[in-house]
């Protein structure tokens, strides 16, 4: 924990605040803690990832922050307001391409679009959807429907129909954990390069250190339940693996999250938990 870096930064505005956040799973006769005493910033514009094994309570974070479930104590702020549900101001994007099987690629993000609330007329619509399938590289594709698509494709879809909702805020449930290398690399590239273009503030979950190192602004990890360690990364953006790899920080910064991340695999496999 010696290379630990700590959340230092000055007080400003921050566009999304956790406070002291914790979450329990309730069946009939059990309860799981699935979170406990969360606490995290993230200013405007700023990218993180949320890294850690499975199991330790990424997604049910996410829920949070979707608004999909309410914390048991704590709050979460938006624009310092608490969140009280799902909104248009903050669009998610899941591991499962949920994208709707009856709509074509342009389909699928016009819905986006729709959902948020903006009065457009349907020519101006039509516009929008068209720029957001271009931006992910899908315009010889807009007529075809999901069952045509490959994985990346229909992520891509995924991607461009919550950057169509317009909104501040993009929640990411590892988008690309089932996607092959090669494509989840471009797809990496294209999701950094989008979100700095429309100045999205993103909260990326993940349990891809390489991933992690190539994206985020700031690397939180967590362990069961809790946050474990945060790292900045201070590379400049737009970063390309290739050029990442073999430099000082890249090297440094792989290292401590190597053992921040597997450390916790580790006690995880010798206490005989499932991965
Ligand atoms: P991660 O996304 O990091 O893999 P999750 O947030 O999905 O982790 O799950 C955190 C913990 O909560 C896990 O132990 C999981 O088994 C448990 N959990 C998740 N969803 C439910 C649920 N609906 N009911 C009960 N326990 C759950
Ligand atoms: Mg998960």
């Amino acid at each position: 924990m010696s290379e630990l870096q700590v959340n230092t930064e000055e007080k400003t505005e921050y566009k999304i605040e956790i406070r002291n956040v914790s979450f329990d799973y309730v069946q009939s006769k059990s309860k799981y803690e699935a979170l406990r005493e969360i606490d995290l910033n993230v200013k405007a514009g700023e990218f993180i990832c949320i890294l850690g094994a499975s199991g330790c309570g990424k997604s049910t974070l996410l829920s949070l922050l979707s608004g999909l479930n309410r914390p048991k104590s704590g709050e979460i702020l938006v624009d310092g307001k608490k969140i009280k549900g799902p909104g248009t101001d903050r669009a998610v994007v899941f591991q499962q391409y949920s994208l709707f099987p009856w709509l074509t690629v342009k389909g699928n993000v016009l819905f986006g679009i729709k959902q948020s609330g903006k009065k457009l007329g349907r020519k101006e619509r039509n516009a929008l959807a068209e720029k957001y399938v271009e931006s992910v590289g899908l315009s010889a594709a807009k007529g075809r429907y999901p069952s045509q698509l490959s994985g990346g494709m229909k992520q891509r879809v995924a991607v461009a129909r919550a950057l169509a909702l317009e909104s501040d805020v993009l929640l990411l449930d590892e988008p690309f954990g089932a996607i092959d290398p090669k494509l989840r690399l471009e797809l990496q590239e294209l999701v950094s390069k989008l979100c700095t273009e429309h100045k999205k503030t993103v909260v990326f979950i993940t349990h891809d250190v390489d991933e992690a190192i190539l994206l985020a602004d700031r690397i939180v990890v967590m362990e069961p339940g809790r946050i474990k360690s945060i790292h900045k990364v201070s590379m400049p953006h737009p970063r390309v693996r290739e050029e990442l790899v073999g430099t000082t920080e890249y090297e440094k910064l792989h290292r401590q999250l190597i053992m921040a991340f597997y450390d916790q695999v580790a006690e995880r496999i010798d206490a005989g938990v499932a991965l």
